[in-house]
């Protein structure tokens, strides 16, 4: 999946930022790109992929162009497949599965048009940097969580970590904001809000697979990610460089290779990615160290997908990425939701206090 963060105020120092290309080494056919092209900038981008014909940049010009004058705006029964009808095997093949694939987690066949376009527009209509992908360069907890409770204990918050509530009954006195999944979200609201809870408990998830390869020596790669072909036998999209990424000497010649959308089991998928990393990036002597499995990894985007609101009752809002929002699962929109739900909280207390 994709990093999709426009405007979460990395650090210079916690992430890198770099325009996504696909690798000339492991896609050798005709239709590499230069590679410094940002992914998402079709007006520029598509005129210069190497190896497209014309048609191909026409018809993904064409359809950037009637996506901006349409306001990014799709029916919501619309699959991204449907969106796209028309546009040329390659473009679908190298361009749109991917980019469907990675920011929803759903083939085009699956995935809602509205909220890709809602992805594409804020890629490409939203300035400059807004189609960088950016990778951290230190783990996920010190990037979020650990930052996180660092800010809130200089505020004077009390972080209780390490607790999993098993009933709300205690807290509804005071206005409380739900922030954990979708299925935990229901089983905590389903005595006090059985309607907002059958909701949550109605959305379906799709699976995020990382296999870890160890290389026999390590990789010489220009940049820390390699963009993938993809199918059914090789269901890596990307593949990360560890050792570029965390200069520790344990770390060389480590790949973290990601299968979103995953849907074979997890000795099946670690058998074909391991495969891959043999044919697509030459690792003939890799071997699989760990395979990460998240079975509930995002909420599938689909079209018409019925998405709980905020507002649970009086006292109570939730977030997460899961709620009722213009994006998909990403980072971004669990952000989104979470500034979303302190709004609600706050125009109540200003509501009450008013009156
Ligand atoms: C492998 C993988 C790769 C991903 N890659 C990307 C990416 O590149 N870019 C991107 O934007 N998004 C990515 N995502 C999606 C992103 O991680 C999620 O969209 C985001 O974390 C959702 O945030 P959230 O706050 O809604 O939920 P979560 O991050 O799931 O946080 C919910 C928290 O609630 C806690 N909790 C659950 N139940 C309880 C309970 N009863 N009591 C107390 N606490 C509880 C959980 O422990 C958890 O810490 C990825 C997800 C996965 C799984």
């Amino acid at each position: 999946m994709l990093v999709f963060t426009k405007g979460l105020g990395f650090e210079d120092t916690s992430s890198c930022s770099l325009k996504l290309w696909w690798s000339s080494t492991t896609r050798n056919d005709e239709a590499d790109f230069d590679s410094s092209l940002p992914l998402f900038d079709i007006a520029s981008g598509p005129s210069l992929a190497k190896g497209w014909g014309w048609r191909d940049k026409l018809s993904i010009g064409g359809h950037a162009l009637r996506w901006r004058l349409n306001r990014f705006q799709a029916p919501p029964d619309m699959s991204v497949a449907m969106l796209c009808r028309d546009l040329p095997a390659a473009v679908m093949s190298l361009l749109i599965e991917p980019l469907c694939i990675s920011a929803l987690n759903l083939t085009p066949a699956q995935a809602s048009a509205q909220v890709f376009l809602r992805v594409m527009q804020d890629s490409l209509a939203g300035g400059a940097g807004s189609s960088d992908m950016l990778i951290p360069r230190t783990d996920l907890s010190s990037l979020w969580p650990d930052a996180a409770v660092h800010w809130l204990v200089q505020h004077g918050a009390d972080v209780l970590t390490g607790c999993h509530v098993q009933s709300l009954d205690d807290y509804l006195t005071d206005p409380v904001v739900l922030a954990c999944p979708a299925w935990e979200a229901a089983r905590l609201t389903a005595d006090i809000e059985p309607t907002w809870s059958a909701q949550a408990h109605a959305l379906t998830h799709t699976a995020i697979t990382t296999v870890y390869v160890k290389a026999n020596q390590p990789l010489q790669w220009q940049s820390p990610v390699m963009a993938l072909h993809s199918d059914a036998h090789a269901p890596a999209q990307f593949a990360f460089d560890k050792g570029q990424l965390t200069p520790s000497p344990e770390m060389q010649g480590v790949l973290a290779m990601v299968a979103s959308a995953s849907t074979h089991d997890r000795q099946t998928t670690t058998e074909a990615v391991l495969r891959q990393a043999k044919h697509q990036l030459g690792l003939g002597q890799a071997s699989a160290m760990l395979t990460v499995a998240e079975k509930r990894a995002a909420f599938a985007c689909e079209p018409g997908v019925r998405r709980p609101s905020a507002w649970v009752r009086q006292n109570l809002v939730a977030c997460g990425d899961y709620i009722d929002g213009p994006y998909p699962a990403t980072l971004e929109g669990a952000v989104q939701s979470g500034l979303h739900a302190v709004t609600l909280l706050s125009h109540k207390r200003m509501g009450e206090n008013k009156a």
